[in-house]
């Protein structure tokens, strides 16, 4: 709250008057003198008041040597200065004849790169202020500062303790936000002046450069601002023939938009101490006074002391108060990430217990995205508006987070469901899966109470088109409402989000490890269960056939000493040896596939599916009742051909075969893609079909006619068969890495799909 700025519509004046050097005003407050001296120490610029205050004419000490106004031992003393940092104060009592008098000063030195500055102020102590006095002024203010728990406790005490030291009219504190604007958070003052609590000041009300200085230098003591300043002699400092830089300066006079702001709030005397949290600007304790108010020098040194106090006790509360928050969050993190870790299923851990997922980053709602799948944890908008969301944020996303407490502002079609997600942080846990973790925050209504207009913070007149700027003038309570903004996301929010995507990502990581390992000990005993298969009906196939070959000559020869029962049972011993025989045979094709290695090759499938009816017509004394259509060219594909030919040839002789219509046909066929192949696939594969109108499959049967012997007839009916040729064909569409399913309708007909990869 010290000096307002700019109108904010004029961006080029604002420009301007943050670029104003506030530090090089060429003259200081008159309650002191100015010397600067070379090192030499000779005195080279003055300010203009050394008559008043030190009795001596300008022309008296401009050029003279230092020893010429003090005594040897305090020239000395002032000398070491030079051998200090630029920017460190030393502070001195000197005692100067003035008035042929001994006066006492307060002498304060410091040194820029080339010139060492000394402020005299004339001080009533002749000693400095002693330790013992200074400790009994601060220590009981320190010990009971120290004893408040909580950080608003803390800063009303603060602010308490520095008006009994200064007292001054009204001292508050004064907390910046992120955005430079400020609110005061602690006051103290005098009973009958109206209250600034809770009051805001926009960021233009303290300039750029005065932030700086506030920074550097942490005091600013301004006794009187209706006393007139007083030029430095010559203007220019003759080292550098540039104006002399008074940032450290501690009478620097004040910069007239300053006064004109603090005038219009009916201030006359300021003192303003820095609070600075790890080297940031965190916030000021202004105190003011509506008379001139002088403060000596001693008791300034006691308030930048208690500054310092202040801040450094503010880290420890800001961040305890963090930190109890930041392990809160970590220990529910923790837990979190192990239960989902153990968990089978860790999709399902992810979502149960519900409120865990939203008290890791303390959000009212939130909604967890796989692929197209989206579950809904707590208050959140609805599935259509979340996949909207995660549409429109995708493109915002950096380092794998996106968090805005303003989401309508950014999106406006979010203002429909503004209650339940005006704050947002989008955590994107897999791109190609598409992954994400969505978290929500409701709108939270805000007053902020500004002092005055802060679109108004400086009004800009205009005269003969050069811009010139004044601060605003009223302070009255102007109210502003804050909508469609939720409470910020903290850092650590944000942390535990990116920690929580981390374990995602190792967990998901360790699973495909294990899948991997699970997927080739599978692989290995598949391969290891088909070699036993084969090995196995390849020896059964030599007894069996002694059993046919023994049952056929008892038979041929010994059929006049049998009886007929006899003879009937060894028919039976023969017929069962032959499907035997087929169903090892179907047993063998099988376990042969389990070892088959595909030989790939760009396949026709005009030519393949045309020598296949060929051979079909051929081989079918009824072939001309068949109808075989094929409605477009097929394509060509890349495949075992051999094995393909199976597939066809199998599909084909049941759709023949299932059929009891008169007139019977097949529609051999493609589609580019299918509502079922769509679901499961990525990308668009032929999908091949074989059509009949067939007598149609029971809709609990579309699945189980695929596993191996499984026949829905008995053996005579529909021409028999042992109910292995689904089998075999799908086993060899999935060694193509395709999939294979039925549609069918009782009575009409049946359709087998099937894809290749
Ligand atoms: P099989 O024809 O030797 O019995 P399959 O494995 O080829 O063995 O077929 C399994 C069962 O699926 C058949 O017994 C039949 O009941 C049914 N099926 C196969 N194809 C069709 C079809 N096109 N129409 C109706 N039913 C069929």
């Amino acid at each position: 709250m010290s000096q307002s700025e700019d109108n904010l519509a004029s961006t080029a004046s604002l420009t301007n008057h943050d670029r104003k050097p506030i530090h090089l005003p060429g003259s200081i407050q008159p309650h002191g003198v100015l010397l600067a001296l070379n090192s030499q120490l000779h005195i080279v610029q003055v300010s203009s008041n050394t008559q008043e205050i030190l009795g001596k004419s300008i022309s008296e000490l401009l050029g003279k040597p230092l020893n010429s106004l003090l005594d040897t031992q305090q020239v000395e003393a002032i000398a070491q200065c030079w051998t200090k940092k630029a920017g460190i104060y030393t502070n001195y009592k000197v005692f100067i004849n003035t008035f042929n008098r001994e006066q006492y000063f307060d002498c304060i030195a410091h040194r820029t790169e080339d010139t060492l500055i000394l402020e005299l102020e004339p001080s009533e102590s002749q000693s400095e202020l002693s330790f013992l006095s200074f400790h009994a002024l601060v220590s009981e203010a320190i010990a009971d500062i120290q004893k408040t728990s909580n950080l608003s406790d803390f800063l009303h005490l603060v602010a308490s303790q520095v008006r009994e030291i200064t007292a001054f009219d009204r001292v508050v504190i004064y907390q910046f936000d992120h955005e430079g604007a400020g609110s005061v958070v602690a006051e103290a003052k005098r009973e009958d002046l109206p209250p600034y609590l809770g009051l805001h000041y926009p960021a233009t009300d303290i300039p750029v450069q005065a932030r700086n200085l506030y920074k550097r230098g942490i005091l600013r003591f301004a006794p009187n601002l209706t006393a007139t300043a007083v030029k430095l002699v010559p203007l220019d400092n003759p080292i550098t023939q540039q104006p002399l830089d008074l940032s450290l300066s501690v009478l620097r006079s004040v910069d007239s938009c300053c006064i004109e702001y603090y005038q219009n709030m009916g201030i006359t005397g300021i003192l303003v101490i820095a609070l600075i949290q790890d080297q940031k600007l965190w916030g000021l304790i202004s105190c003011h006074h509506h008379t001139p108010q002088h403060l000596s020098h001693e008791m300034r040194q006691i308030c930048a002391f208690l500054g310092r106090i202040v801040s450094s006790e503010l880290t420890h509360k800001v961040n305890e108060l963090e930190l109890d928050y930041q392990v809160k969050l970590k220990s529910l993190q923790s837990e979190f990430i192990e239960s989902i870790s153990q968990a089978d299923n860790f999709i399902d851990a992810l979502i149960k217990p519900e409120i865990r997922l939203l008290d890791v980053v303390s959000a009212s709602g939130a909604a967890v995205c796989l692929d197209n799948e989206i579950t809904l944890v707590g208050t959140t908008p609805a599935i259509e508006q979340v996949r909207a969301v995660i549409e429109w944020a995708d493109d915002q996303i950096k380092d794998n987070l996106f968090a805005t407490n303003s989401l309508p502002q950014l999106y406006p079609e979010s203002v429909a469901f503004k209650d339940t997600a005006s704050g947002l942080l989008l955590l994107r846990i897999s791109q190609v899966r598409r992954y994400y973790i969505l978290w929500f925050r409701p709108e939270v209504i805000q007053t902020v109470n500004w002092a005055g207009n802060p679109n108004q913070a400086v009004q800009v007149t205009e005269v003969d088109g050069t811009v010139s700027l004044s601060p605003r003038k009223s302070f009255a309570k102007w109210q502003q409402t804050v909508r469609l903004t939720s409470l910020p996301w903290k850092e650590c929010e944000l942390d535990s989000a990116i920690a929580l995507r981390n374990a995602i990502v190792g967990i998901v990581l360790s699973k495909a490890d294990e899948l991997a390992k699970i997927n080739r000990d599978l692989e290995r005993s598949n391969r290891q269960l088909a070699s036993f298969a084969y090995a196995a009906s390849h020896d059964l196939k030599e007894p069996l056939r002694g059993i046919y070959n023994y049952s056929t000559i008892l038979l041929e020869d010994y059929a006049q000493i049998l009886d007929a029962d006899a003879l009937e049972c060894l028919e039976t011993v023969v017929s069962l040896s032959v499907r035997m025989e087929t169903l090892i045979n179907a047993l063998l094709r099988l376990a042969q596939l389990g070892q088959a290695q595909l030989r790939k090759q760009p396949t026709d499938f005009n030519d393949l599916v045309n020598e296949l009816i060929d051979v079909f017509r051929a081989s079918r004394p009824d072939a001309h009742l068949f109808n075989i259509r094929i409605p477009q060219p097929l394509p060509t594909v890349q495949c075992d051909s051999v094995l393909v030919n199976e597939v066809f040839s199998n599909l084909i002789t049941n759709a023949f075969k299932y059929n009891d219509k008169a007139e019977q046909w097949v529609e051999i066929g493609y589609l580019n893609s299918h509502p079922q192949q769509r679901k499961q696939q990525s990308s668009v594969t032929p999908i091949f079909y074989v059509r009949d109108n067939g007598i149609g499959i029971p809709e609990h049967h579309r699945e189980t006619i695929f596993r191996l012997f499984k026949r829905l007839h008995s053996q005579e009916k529909y021409g028999g068969g042992v109910g292995a040729g689904l089998a075999i064909v799908k086993k060899i569409v999935e060694l193509h890495n395709g999939q294979i399913w039925v549609e069918s309708t009782l009575g009409i007909g049946s359709t087998f799909y099937f894809t290749l990869e």
